[in-house]
Order: structure tokens, then C-alpha cells, then sequence
């Protein structure tokens, strides 16, 4: 069922230019994806929505653009080097790979989800009178679930922390975890892998040296802190945001966009003066939480969930998780980062970074919170909620209820024919129009089918001109979501379409 939303999405995302296959010319190139013309305008929208939330709306934030290529010191003193690795195992009979703590990860959602049906189950049955917390503390099915997940969990964070690759195995083993194709459990050894991509830099082979791909972006703000600090006259607390490439040798890299080897991240590290920084982790959980719930997807659509073991710089961290077609997964990791990476990089370039705080008189290390969100999970979160196959009275259509804001085409202009003047008088409402919102002009074959292709795009807006047109100066608009139609004048068309679909509309929610 969730295999088959995905597989729709991706076959809707092909078919009306969203998202293809990077090189399928030559048979594809795996977890490597290109953006098509609709693709790229809502990337490029929900880019917009980020930087705005971010830069426009906060005096104390600005934004860079760091290069890919950096310094390869710098992430030896981010640690990546030495500890950005996943821990993978392979099934020996279906020569497929696995990350083993993904493997744990989805057994246990498998028990909670477990638990879930039977809470579902037993809201129906009781009603009104369901009491869910003596539900959880008497039913042995659930009580037997949870006891697993709780005893799961003990042994999950312990073999983290220890970073004991042996034991990672045996929780696979003792869970009874197989693998999905050949279903056997017949688990080689657990290794780690590190997932950067290393390339060279310079002409000559001898001459060049080694460097990486980023994996992050967050480094290329924590080099130029100082910069942005000083040109910018910036105080304490203030944010740096970022939105650009990354990449990642993941080892299992399936699921659509969801997990790519490049992708893009938008980040935002918050400086903040030492021990306010879970007043400012708590503080950006829920500003984060409204920029996503703003778009209205369906409030019930995320949820907070907490690192089972916190990474090697954070002292608090969190993801926010939404409903994929997959199942609640990452979208934005949410992390008090303490003052690691600007000492380590204090200390490996033997530059001092650090900020005099006039209201305390103390010059120190500035603590951070950072925001890191997938842009493209986030494509996928909003492409996945939008879809829909409705049923009407004698047919289905396709429907991308995207968020009017960020929809790739806002308005779609169409003479009724494509004679009599309509196409000119459509073209004077499409040349006005095009100044604010990103519109197109349709007038190929029938009505009915030109509104089916604008609503398998998600274009909010139809309007369509005919001869009574010419007569009163008014035309129709149609809603992509109720199909209503209206008869308005051309005049009035402007606030109509600005007030539901500017970005405007959007940031407002979140003031
Ligand atoms: P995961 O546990 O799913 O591998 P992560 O915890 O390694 O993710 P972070 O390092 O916190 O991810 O990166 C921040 C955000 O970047 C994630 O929340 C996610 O939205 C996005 N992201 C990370 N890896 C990928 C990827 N391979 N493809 C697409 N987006 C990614």
C-alpha cells in the first residue's frame, strides 16, 4: 500500500516533469535524481519560503553561500573523518545491503505501530469511555510490544554509544530481523563506512591533493563565522542560514528522493552565549514546528522524536519526523551543537574565535543551535500529502493539492477558443499577471482537459475567458481544489489570485 503511493508519486513525478532520473539516458545513476520544470519552480519555492522564515523575518539572521570544495583540515577537525560512518551489514544470500541501525530502527516502528493498531482498535470498540493510559498498562499485547521496544531500546542507544559493531548484530539476530528479499537472517558482520566522497583537487596527479565533497553545509557557516561576525557587526544570539548541496555515500540509498547521495540542505546555526542554549533549542523546536505546520499538510502529519544517541558535538537533539508514504522518518534534525565545531576549528587553524559579550563583559566561544532541514524531504513531504486521486461522479482526476505559495504554476490563463479575440484578451490578463506570479497560458484542446492538466500540476488557479467576456470584462475563475467556478471581473482577478497564492499569504502565518 505505502509502496504503492510511492511508486505513484515517483511514476506523477516523471509524467508531468517533477522529478527524473539523473541519467536515464544511460540506464539512470542510483539515488542520484534531476528536478524538471515543475520540479524546479516548487524547489525553488520552498527555497523561497526557508530563506524568507529565516532572513527576511529575523533581523538577527543572514545568509551566505559557501563553496563545496573546502579546506579538507576542516574535516578532520569536524570529525567527520574520523566518525561520519553508518554501520551497514549485508545479507550473504540476497547479496543486498542494509544500514543495521535502520534495520532497528524500522523493527521498532514495526512494534509501535503494533501498538497503534490495537489503541485504534480498542478507540473504536470503547468510544467515548476509552481511558488510553489504563488501555497501555492492562492489555497484554500492548504491554507485551512495549515491554520489546523498551528492553530494544536499552540494548540500541548502549551498542551506539559503545559503538560496539558486534552487538548491533546480535540485537539484529535476537530480534529475528530478516532481510525484506531473501528472507533469511543469514547477517555478515557489521562494518562502518564512511560516506564521504573524496576527489582531487589540481592538474598534475602528483601535485593534487585529496578533498571532499561536503556532507554538510554547516561547516562552510562555522568557517566564516568570524567573517559574517565582524563585517556584519553581528551580536550574540544571531543565526547564519545556508541552503545548498551536500553529499553523501549513503550505503543504502533507495526510497525516491528521500535519501539521495547529493541532495540539498537548508541549515541555520544559531550563536548563542554559553548555557542559553536550551532556552534557544526549545525556542527553535517550535518556530521550526510552525514554519512546517504553516504549510498545512495536516498537523498530524509530524512528530518530535528524540536522538536515541546524541551525536559527538551535541548536548540536546531532535528530529522532526513526518509521514512519508514509508512511514514517520527524518525530515529536519533540530541540534544544540555546544561550542564544539568553532573550537575544534580554533584549534586545528590556531585562530582564535571568539566573541566579546559587552552586556557580561567575557569574551568566549559562542555556543550553537542549528536547524538542518532536507530540502529534498521536504519536496517529498509536500508532493506525498498533496496527491490525490479523487473520486468524482463519472471519473477520477489527479489532484496536487500543493500549498497555494509554493505551487510551480499559480494561475493557468485560457481562451475558451482560440479565435474571436479570446486569445488576445487572455494574453492582456496573462501579461499583467506574469509580473507577480509564475502563469501560463493554455488554450489546447478542450476545457475539461486543460483544468485535469493544471490540477495533475497543482495550479491553484483557472481562469478562463469566453465571449461574454468581451461584453462584461468578466471571466471565470476556477478553484483547483473544490472545482468551484466564479464569475469575476478582470479588475478584481489581481487580489483574488494575490491574496491565496503570494508568498506573502504564507509568511504571514508565521508572525
Ligand atoms: P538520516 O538519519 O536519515 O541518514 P541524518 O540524521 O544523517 O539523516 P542530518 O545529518 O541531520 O541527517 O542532516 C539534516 C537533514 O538533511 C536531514 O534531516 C534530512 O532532511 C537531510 N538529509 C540527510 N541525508 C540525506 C540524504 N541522503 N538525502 C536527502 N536528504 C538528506
Amino acid at each position: 500500500m505505502a509502496d504503492d503511493i510511492l511508486k505513484k508519486i515517483i511514476a506523477h513525478s516523471k509524467e508531468y516533469g517533477f522529478i527524473f532520473q539523473s541519467s536515464e539516458l544511460y540506464d539512470g545513476l542510483s539515488a542520484v535524481y534531476d528536478y524538471g520544470q515543475y520540479g524546479t519552480e516548487l524547489k525553488n519555492n520552498i527555497k523561497a519560503y526557508w530563506w524568507n522564515a529565516m532572513v527576511r523575518l529575523h533581523e538577527n539572521i543572514v545568509g551566505i553561500d559557501s563553496a563545496i570544495f573546502m579546506h579538507p583540515t576542516i574535516w578532520k577537525a569536524s570529525g567527520h573523518v574520523d566518525a561520519f560512518n553508518d554501520p551497514l551489514i549485508d545479507n550473504k544470500d540476497s547479496k543486498k545491503r542494509y544500514r543495521a541501525d535502520v534495520l532497528i530502527e524500522e523493527y521498532r516502528e514495526k512494534l509501535n505501530q503494533k501498538i497503534e493498531k490495537e489503541l485504534s482498535k480498542a478507540r473504536r470498540k470503547f468510544g467515548e469511555s476509552f481511558d488510553e493510559e489504563q488501555f497501555r498498562t492492562t492489555n497484554p499485547n500492548v504491554l507485551r510490544n512495549q515491554t520489546k521496544i523498551d528492553e530494544l531500546n536499552v540494548r540500541f542507544v548502549k551498542a551506539l554509544e559503545d559503538n560496539n559493531l558486534s552487538e548491533l548484530k546480535q540485537i539484529i539476530i535476537d530480534s529475528k530481523i530478516v532481510c525484506p528479499i531473501s528472507g533469511t537472517s543469514n547477517w555478515s558482520e557489521v562494518r562502518q563506512f564512511n560516506l564521504m566522497f573524496e576527489t582531487k583537487l589540481g592538474a598534475t596527479a602528483e601535485g593534487a591533493s585529496s578533498i571532499f565533497l561536503r556532507p554538510e553545509t554547516a561547516q562552510g557557516i562555522f568557517v566564516n563565522y568570524l567573517n559574517v561576525q565582524k563585517s556584519g557587526r553581528m551580536k550574540i544570539p544571531f543565526g547564519i542560514a545556508q541552503i545548498g548541496k551536500a553529499f553523501r555515500n549513503e550505503i543504502v540509498a533507495r526510497q525516491f528522493v528521500f535519501r539521495m547521495r547529493e541532495f540539498e540542505q537548508m541549515e541555520m546555526q544559531f550563536f548563542v552565549r554559553p548555557g542559553t542554549e536550551m532556552e534557544w533549542f526549545e525556542k527553535w523546536k517550535a518556530n521550526r514546528e510552525t514554519w512546517h505546520k504553516a504549510l498545512g499538510l495536516g498537523d498530524d502529519a509530524y512528530r518530535f522524536h528524540d536522538h536515541d544517541k546524541l551525536a559527538h558535538y551535541a548536548n540536546a537533539a531532535c528530529d522532526i519526523e513526518f509521514n512519508f508514504p514509508m512511514g514517520f522518518k527524518e525530515l529536519e534534525g533540530i541540534h544544540s551543537r555546544t561550542d564544539f565545531d568553532l573550537s575544534q576549528h580554533q584549534e586545528f587553524s590556531g585562530r582564535k574565535i571568539q566573541y566579546f559579550d559587552p552586556e557580561i563583559n567575557k569574551s568566549y566561544v559562542p555556543y550553537v543551535v542549528e536547524t538542518s532541514v532536507g530540502l529534498d524531504r521536504t519536496f517529498l513531504a509536500i508532493l506525498s500529502k498533496s496527491y490525490e486521486e479523487e473520486q468524482l461522479e463519472k471519473e477520477t482526476r489527479i489532484v496536487l493539492r500543493i500549498p497555494p505559495a509554493l505551487a510551480p504554476i499559480k494561475v493557468a490563463v485560457m481562451p475558451l477558443v482560440k479565435k474571436d479575440g479570446l486569445p488576445e484578451i487572455a494574453r492582456n490578463i496573462l501579461k499583467k499577471l506574469t509580473l507577480h506570479h509564475n502563469c501560463q497560458f493554455d488554450e489546447k484542446d478542450s476545457i475539461g482537459k486543460r483544468y485535469r492538466r493544471q490540477d495533475a500540476i497543482g495550479t491553484p488557479f483557472c481562469i478562463t475567458v469566453d465571449h461574454q467576456t468581451k461584453e462584461d470584462n468578466m471571466v471565470t475563475i476556477r478553484d483547483r481544489d473544490s472545482m468551484k467556478q466564479e464569475r469575476v471581473s478582470i479588475d478584481s482577478l489581481f487580489s483574488i489570485v494575490d491574496e491565496k497564492v503570494s508568498m506573502n499569504t504564507l509568511l504571514s502565518k508565521l508572525m
